[in-house]
């Protein structure tokens, strides 16, 4: 008798409880993407690079918000860490490009950061 049957799935880590004896994952999603991580390991280095800035960018404005600032001079804003190459989204409005990073909005000019809420919050036209 076998002394351990109990296989999980190296992906996810969910119990493989059915199927053949030699299955090593519960999906195809897992299996591939599995091996994709082993073919693509600088991929997905840099989507990890690219989202802790991301997450930081949003630290830094979500501190700003928290003590009621939604306003600041680029150069301070860099020095709390704050890469103005990274956001998830930005558009047009007007004279102005509206940036998004994650849940909080805001409008980057060439010397300030300006307007900065959380979405869905005090934005209006007047951008
Ligand atoms: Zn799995």
């Amino acid at each position: 008798m076998e002394e351990n049957n109990e296989a999980r799935c190296p992906q996810c880590g969910k119990l493989l409880v059915y199927g053949r004896v030699d299955r090593r994952f519960c999906s195809v999603t897992c299996k591939n993407l599995w091996h994709n991580r082993l073919r693509y390991p600088a991929r997905e280095k840099e989507i990890k690079r690219v989202l802790r800035i991301l997450n930081n960018n949003r630290d830094v404005l979500d501190r700003l918000l928290r003590v009621g600032i939604t306003q600041l001079d680029r150069v301070s804003l860099e020095h709390m860490g704050f890469n103005v190459n990274y956001f998830t989204s930005m558009y047009r409005y007007r004279k102005h490009y509206v940036y998004t990073c994650l849940d909080i909005r805001y409008v980057l000019t060439p010397t300030r950061i300006r307007k900065l809420s959380y979405l869905g919050e005090g934005v209006d036209d007047s951008v």
